[in-house]
């Protein structure tokens, strides 16, 4: 099952200094359940490649099809985790984990119920009604995925999520990381710049490859898990 399909897709940003074509012809399929990995050099567009699958960027060329429907705007389909920690700090926890699911039109108490359950599977039940800055940048990223996937999303999409934890919490975050998406029905679509980090956690790795000048090509190559 084909969950997010790309095609012919292309960006290409006007400034005033000129144009810059951050992605060119950029074609993959990722199915349902899949966990892929993009990697490529900064600058190759893998930013600009989440936030258009995520909505926050038009494209100007080609297709986004999430479920055979194009995609348009943000929407609760596609839970975001970015590299910073994008908590808000005057919620506690749960209040942070339950506002996407509140937003969405569940009652107060079925949201807080559900919110304790990924709270749960996230392994921070012991800090509900602690707030972001009690937390260290593991947890918080622990949250960030919760709250991520309280919308109950069909994909989940991560920029670089551990980009900013010291090595030793980026392994176990990678691990368990590992742990949620094989214990749940989630397909997994992560950009990072570490080859390592890309190996461990991917079905299929994406590699964006930057040409001179901005031209994209991108290979999508097989790696058995470990
Ligand atoms: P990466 O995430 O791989 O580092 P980006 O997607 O951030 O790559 O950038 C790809 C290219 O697009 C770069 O050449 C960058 O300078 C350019 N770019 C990114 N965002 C913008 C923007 N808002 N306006 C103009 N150019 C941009
Ligand atoms: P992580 O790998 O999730 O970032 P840490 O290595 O920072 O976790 O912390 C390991 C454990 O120590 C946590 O699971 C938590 O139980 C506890 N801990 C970490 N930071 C705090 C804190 N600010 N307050 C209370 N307990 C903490």
């Amino acid at each position: 099952e084909v969950i997010l399909e790309v095609k012919d897709l292309g960006k290409t940003y006007d400034s005033p200094q000129g144009q810059t074509t951050a992605l060119r012809n950029i074609e993959f399929k990722v199915h349902r359940r899949e966990f892929v990995c993009v990697i490529g050099p900064s600058g190759c567009g893998k930013s600009t490649l989440i936030r258009i699958l995520a909505g926050l960027e038009s494209h100007t060329a080609g297709e986004v099809l999430l479920d055979g429907k194009p995609v348009e705007g943000p929407g609760p389909d596609r839970g975001m985790v970015f590299q910073g920690y994008t908590l808000f700090p005057w919620l506690s926890v749960k209040q942070n984990v339950m506002f996407g699911p509140e937003m969405n039109g569940r009652g107060k108490l079925e949201a807080e119920r559900e919110a304790l359950q990924w709270i749960d599977l996230v392994g921070l039940s012991k800090f509900v009604d602690a707030y972001p800055h009690q937390l260290s940048g593991g947890m918080k990223q622990r949250v960030a995925i919760a709250r991520a996937l309280a919308n109950q999303p069909r994909i989940l999409l991560m920029d670089e999520p551990f980009g900013a934890l010291d090595a030793q919490t980026r392994c176990k975050m990678q691990a368990h990381l590992l742990e949620i998406w094989k214990n749940i029905d989630i397909t997994v679509f992560f950009i990072t710049h570490d080859l390592d980090e890309a190996i461990f956690l991917a079905d299929r790795i994406l590699v964006l490859k930057a040409h001179p000048g901005e031209v994209q090509e991108i290979i999508e190559v097989p790696v058995p898990r470990p």
